[in-house]
């Protein structure tokens, strides 16, 4: 019998799969990498505010933001109050800013677990001064001022009036203010220099505010001026850029999502596969059960669309996407076995798909692509193919 091996030993990704049907693949090889790239880009002087909202677009909040929290990220960002507690909870330290809104009944465990919130309202700004009060502790917080995206935040007018009442309030401290464009992303991003303008006007009413920033990815690419006191990354942190038209740092994609063939069949031609025999083989053919479905945050509409590498090979994806499997036609892969690796996102031999390009086949973007990527996909963290814990 084989020796069990010391579970302290590293294990290999390939060791680690072997069991499984299907899995998510996160480099943190490329995550540091691409953190280099980017503080490259931006340079000196700007600080990286690492966005790990929605599950770290996929990744998985809690080990990335460790890793981003390790690898010198100097702050984190999220969307909503209950998203900032949980990072604090998995014992992740660094500042926590939250992006979205919070109820003034959020405050409290906000304020216990160092969160810091963006401020709208004054009835929030007067429940973070009471738990700060009521806690002996001091809150940070950050006013975000709508410049023209008309999403969340304050026109710059009342933008003024809450800090300076906020700043007024025992026990908080207006740390930041900040924006965020509408059209970074646009070939034709010059909006983005009207929001400045608007931004700037408010930041020199507020000049006693210390900490600024207005850009995400695009705009922390495209426009220099823009980067102030910290850039905001999510997308190119993850290894994608967010459009055509800013410069490439050299990103590298983070994530991979592969699967186990589950079953190789063969057909006859004029037979149909899955939920309304939407695809018929044209000829005789070999087709593959490939255990990833809706379920998991795989596109239904790229049923008879899509695609994925086995065999080092593109095979397209025929017939429905169900909720766990869908499959592909395996027909130019001979000897297509089941147990082979079926690659969903992320390269195989010479061939590669991205989330940008499923983003294009299914109709939306590739922000969309990875943060649907459901929990029920186990994830994996590795460096160069050595598992990291
Ligand atoms: C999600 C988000 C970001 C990150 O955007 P990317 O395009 O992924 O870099 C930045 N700022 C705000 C306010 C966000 O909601």
């Amino acid at each position: 019998m084989a020796e069990a091996r010391p579970s302290s030993l590293p294990r290999t990704v390939a060791e680690t799969t072997r069991d499984l049907n299907a899995w998510i693949e996160v480099d943190l090889g490329a995550l540091a990498a691409n953190l280099g790239a980017l503080r490259a880009a931006v340079g000196a002087g700007v600080e990286v505010i690492g966005v790990v909202k929605a599950n770290a677009y996929g990744h998985g909040a809690v080990p990335v933001a460790r890793e981003l929290e390790r690898l010198g990220v100097e702050r984190l960002a999220v969307f909503s109050p209950a998203e900032a507690v949980a990072l604090r909870e998995w014992g992740v330290t660094r500042p926590v800013l939250v992006l979205g809104h919070s109820f003034p009944a959020a405050a409290r465990a906000a304020v216990a677990s160092g969160i810091t919130l963006t401020i709208d309202t004054r009835s929030l700004a007067e429940a973070v001064s009471g738990a700060a009060r009521e806690l002996g502790t001091t809150a940070r917080v950050h006013v975000k001022v709508d410049t023209g995206l008309h999403r969340f935040g304050l026109d710059p007018e009342a933008a003024v009036v809450l800090a300076e009442a906020a700043r007024r309030l025992p026990g908080v401290e207006v740390e930041g203010l900040w924006t965020h464009m509408a059209n970074a992303d646009e070939e034709d991003d010059s909006f983005s220099g009207q929001q400045a303008a608007r931004f700037e006007e408010v930041a020199r009413r507020l000049e006693w505010i210390p900490y600024r920033h207005a850009a995400n990815s695009a705009t922390a690419l495209r426009r220099p001026g823009l980067r102030l006191g910290g850039v905001r990354l999510g997308l190119s942190l993850y290894g994608l850029r967010p459009d055509r038209f800013g410069p490439d740092p050299g990103l590298v994609p983070v994530l991979s999502l592969k699967a186990r063939l589950a079953r190789v069949l063969s057909l006859q031609a004029g037979e149909g596969v899955t939920y309304g025999l939407t695809w018929r083989a044209p000829e005789p053919s070999t087709v593959a059960l490939v255990p990833v479905g809706y379920g998991d945050g795989w596109r239904r509409s790229l049923g008879n669309r899509g695609w994925v590498l086995v065999g080092g090979r593109r095979c397209p994806m025929v017939g429905r996407v169900m909720m766990d499997q869908f499959l592909a036609d395996v027909t130019s892969v001979p000897g297509a076995a089941e147990g082979d690796e079926a690659v969903l996102i992320g390269a195989q031999g010479e061939e590669a798909i991205g989330a940008e390009e499923l983003a294009g086949l299914a109709d939306t973007i590739s922000w969309d692509i990875l943060a649907s990527l459901q929990a029920r996909l186990p994830r994996l963290y590795h460096r160069e193919g050595q598992i990291v814990r």
